[in-house]
């Protein structure tokens, strides 16, 4: 039953590449880049960037770069460097030979500085930040040209020579291109090119006290590396024309740049400020809690490559900005998980069943089918015995109507096992059912009657002397609210009830030995994966992917909202 029709994906892109390449500018070729800032961990909206270039470049047998624009020393850890590098080779891709970073290029950068200097189209301006800020304008005002505009093009070549030297304190000079301080696009006035920052780098160390802003390095850099299209988002648009201007002036191979919209997921938060907000004030226990929208998080929840490059190449690319259902996601997962995931029997909330014509020392082994979708996946052996463990909701004392599982007196299959029939319900002293007492019908060994008799309800089970106990972690989705990051404060509208851990359950005694990372279909309640970091051989945790069903669809209606973007 899908939720979500397949429909011709469109991607105007990849229209673009085909046109050029049918015109043959650039030679035909075809380029990319990725170009992540290695300040954080790579999250759900970066797969689509990273989708949309690795898929051009390799549809038309082209490359693409990953490029670290790691212009600026402030924030960025080797850290990311490296989850960044494991996340992209997760997705499945290959960047080859080019791993390559701006910080590479800041000597390139620098002469690119002073070409543009000598010729008087770059100056060094003594304004501190606030002043420039003043002379900045308004979208409505025109800027002011600083008077340190017109000075010789020896003096800024002179003082540019020492800003690199270390001679100057930060924020006390800054060189500037010198482009239209009246223009409409306030990008275009003036923009600074360099600043001083006396901060090692991660890579270049002390070699530089001046770094380049992103607007200067960026365009440069794609221009280095012969980058034939550079996608970005559409908040770039705005800075095409500069990206233009400098390309331009310098003379140098000139990329297109080409923005997309950026994707935007419903109760989630794309930006890595406020994921990292989220990891120092621990509201997670890190940049790879299964609860967060990052790729090592999704990685540790349970998600596959698969299900993140079949979302985005669903979602497609367009050129005008939206917000996507969540839920598109998880059909995502859900649509891949099916297929691939072995199906067994996880008892969450217990409850015990004695079943009484059974011999007590008895165990016998019955069959269960892997992969109901997958019938290469064969089958394995689970063992039944006179005692075991059923899900607690679904026994009910006094059962509504609709309801088909076990009630005092009704019988249902077990699955892969026999119909037992319920005799007796045992309590504790508050009048808590703690025990079902029951019969079973040998004749029924495999899950039908031989007299034909139906039963309506198939439960799933667990034998509790061979019931492996572990620790299960339900998550649910981190903000309550479809558009956390609209909220004055998107912390208030996270979930309190985002995680749930689960500490006895009772599961197949066959799942002692998964490992780690491998990922199943607990019957009748969800997608799980062995959780990466806290299983211990024999004791695995498990993290809950994603319900069978959208749970969410139904309470979105009831609230008025839509479920489908
Ligand atoms: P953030 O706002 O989270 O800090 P960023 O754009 O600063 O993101 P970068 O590391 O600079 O992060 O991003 C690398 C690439 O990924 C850029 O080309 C950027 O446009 C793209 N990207 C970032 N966020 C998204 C998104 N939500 N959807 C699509 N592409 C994105
Ligand atoms: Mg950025």
């Amino acid at each position: 039953m899908p939720e979500i029709e397949s429909k011709p994906v469109p991607n105007f892109v990849r229209n673009i590449v085909k046109e050029d390449i049918k015109n043959n500018k650039h030679d035909g070729k075809v380029i990319t880049r990725f170009p992540p800032e290695p300040n954080g961990f790579l999250h759900i909206g970066h797969a689509k960037s990273i989708c949309l270039n690795f898929d051009m470049a390799n549809e038309f047998g082209g490359n693409c770069n990953l490029r670290f624009d790691d212009t600026n020393p402030v924030k960025e850890e080797e850290e990311y460097v490296r989850s960044i590098k494991e996340d992209v080779r997760w997705l499945g891709f290959d960047w080859g030979e080019t791993e390559l970073y701006a910080s590479d290029y800041f000597q390139q950068l620098f002469d690119y500085a002073v070409q543009l200097v000598k010729s008087g189209r770059a100056y060094v301006d003594d304004l501190n930040a606030q002043e420039i800020r003043e002379h900045r304008g308004t979208l409505k005002q025109p800027g002011r040209e600083s008077p340190y505009r017109d000075r010789p093009v020896e003096e800024s070549l002179d003082l540019l020579e020492k800003m690199r030297s270390g001679d100057f304190p930060d924020g006390s000079k800054v060189l500037r291109a010198k482009v239209d301080m009246a223009s409409p696009n306030l990008n275009m006035r003036d923009p600074i090119m360099y600043r001083i920052l006396h901060t090692a780098h991660h890579r270049t160390g002390d070699d530089w006290c001046i770094y380049p802003m992103y607007d200067w390095a960026h365009g440069q850099s794609d221009s280095i590396e012969g980058i034939t299209h550079s996608m970005c988002t559409l908040e770039f648009e705005d800075h095409r024309p500069l990206y233009d201007w400098f390309l331009d002036q310098l003379g140098i191979h000139h990329p297109q740049q080409i923005e997309f919209a950026r994707l935007n997921l419903s109760y989630t938060i794309t930006s890595k400020r406020k994921l990292l907000n989220l990891v120092d004030q621990g509201h997670v226990s890190g940049w790879d809690d299964p609860r967060m929208p990052t790729l090592a998080g999704m990685r540790r929840r349970g998600f596959t490559p698969w299900s993140i490059r079949d979302f985005c190449e669903r979602i497609g690319v367009a050129k005008r900005d939206s917000m996507v259902d969540v839920a598109q996601l998880e059909y995502s997962v859900r649509d891949d998980l099916n297929r691939h995931a072995s199906r067994v029997m996880g008892v969450l909330d217990p409850l015990r069943v004695v079943i009484e014509n059974y011999p007590e020392d008895k165990v016998d082994e019955l069959q269960a089918i892997n992969n109901p979708e997958d019938p290469d996946a064969g089958t394995r052996n689970v063992p039944f015995s006179r005692v075991l463990y059923i899900e607690k909701k679904d026994f009910r004392e006094d059962p509504p109507r609709k309801f088909f599982r076990l009630g005092p007196g009704r019988e249902v299959r077990l699955r892969y096992a026999y119909f037992i029939t319920c005799t007796d319900v045992i309590k504790d002293e508050h009048g808590e059912v703690v025990e079902l007492r029951c019969t079973y019908d040998p004749a029924t060994r495999g899950g039908s009657a031989p007299d034909g008799r139906k039963v309506k309800g198939t439960l799933h089970w667990v034998s509790a002397q061979h019931a492996l106990e572990a620790e299960v972690r339900l998550y649910d989705r981190l903000f309550l609210v479809p558009s956390p990051a609209a909220e004055d404060d998107y912390l208030n509208a996270l979930n309190p009830n985002s995680l749930e851990i689960l500490q006895n359950c009772k599961l197949e005694s066959g799942l002692r030995g998964a490992e780690p990372g491998s990922r199943l279909q607990f019957e009748r309640q969800g997608y799980f994966c062995v959780d990466t970091v806290d299983s211990a051989p024999g004791k695995p945790v498990f993290n809950r992917t994603v319900t069978l069903r959208d749970s969410w669809a139904k309470i979105a209606q009831t609230q008025g909202q839509p479920t489908k973007s």
